[in-house]
């Protein structure tokens, strides 16, 4: 494999196409406009410039990864290539599923379609191509350039030889991945979510402040984010639609969402994306400090 497009230039587009291009291979980065791709690659440049400042990388090689990077508005042109294609667009089952359909259409007969959602059914999303077996999980984590695990999750259909060349891209990425099957929330969301969830409900029936929460989990558990925090970071919106696959998936009560985070996101507090969630997020700060909601 030679060729990867990436679809989708947001959080976990762009830190894909970031890790692909440093390791040599053509990127080809699509989005629906031009703004968000022309905002994608200054993320990149900005983030490839840190891993030079820490000797990471050399000069030489932030330039040669960021010369192999094309832009594309129009799928037909970007996947035209491509020997993979590694969707990461919104999380959103009908979006996913038009997609694929096109790109069934669009790719050529062999290239891999592989997705990076984080809860939606690879099963699902391959039984709208005509090419199951070549249709795949590949679950990043974010920050993408920074994080190890890949999870890669087989659909029903999905080829032994698939998900092996797709272990050993992954590791040719510098990541370690893991295989999984294919069930609500992959193995990844099915255990941090209800965690996540359980938080909420804890802020939510006053048993403990945000950072009480955060602070038991960090030095009780040794985690390195509390999971409120956590939460915020991955987006309040992208927690509940997760929360509700599992729901539906499962079709048991326990992972039904907390209505605070129902809340919170009807009302727009997404966390870092909007600037406030459990926390409040100034740009540029590191400084952790509780929304004006949760403070006593
Ligand atoms: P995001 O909102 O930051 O980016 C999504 C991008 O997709 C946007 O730039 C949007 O313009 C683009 N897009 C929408 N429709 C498109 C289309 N038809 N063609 C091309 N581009 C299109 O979202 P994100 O956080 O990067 O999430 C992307 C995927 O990765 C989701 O499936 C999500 O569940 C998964 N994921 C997210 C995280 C996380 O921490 N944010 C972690 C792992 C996996």
């Amino acid at each position: 494999m030679k060729n990867i497009s990436v679809i989708g230039s947001g959080t976990m587009g762009n830190g894909i196409a970031h890790v692909f291009s440093l390791k040599g291979f053509n990127v080809s980065l699509i989005d629906i406009a031009e703004d968000r791709l022309t905002k994608a690659l200054a993320t990149i440049d900005k983030n490839l410039t840190r891993q030079v400042d820490k000797g990471g990388i050399s000069e030489s090689d932030k330039q040669k990864a960021l010369s192999s990077i094309s832009t594309f508005t129009d799928m037909k042109e970007g996947v035209a290539q491509a020997d993979l294609i590694v969707e990461a667009a919104t999380e959103n089952v009908d979006l996913k599923l038009k997609i694929f359909k096109d790109l069934d259409g669009l790719a050529k007969p062999e290239a891999i379609l592989a997705s990076n959602t984080s809860s939606i059914s690879i099963t699902k999303i391959a039984s709208v191509t005509s090419r199951p077996d070549k249709v795949i999980g590949m679950h990043f984590m974010n920050p993408v350039p920074v994080m190890k695990l890949v999870e890669v999750i087989r659909g029903y259909d999905t080829s032994d030889k698939v998900t092996a060349d797709i272990m050993a891209l992954s590791k040719t990425l510098g990541k370690i991945p893991v295989e999984v099957n294919d069930y609500p929330g992959f193995v990844a969301n099915r255990i941090l979510m209800p965690m996540i969830n359980e938080a909420i409900y804890t802020l939510f029936e006053g048993v403990g402040g945000v950072e009480e929460i955060d602070t038991v989990m960090k030095l009780g558990m040794a985690h390195p984010m509390g999971p409120l925090q956590l939460a915020d970071f991955i987006g309040l919106d992208v927690c509940l639609s997760i929360l509700r696959v599992l729901n539906d998936g499962f079709g048991n009560p326990k992972y039904a969402p907390c209505p605070l985070l129902v809340n919170m996101v009807q009302a727009g507090h997404l966390g870092v994306k909007s600037g406030s969630g459990f926390y409040k997020h100034t740009r540029g700060s590191k400084e952790l400090v509780v929304a004006d909601q949760f403070k006593s």
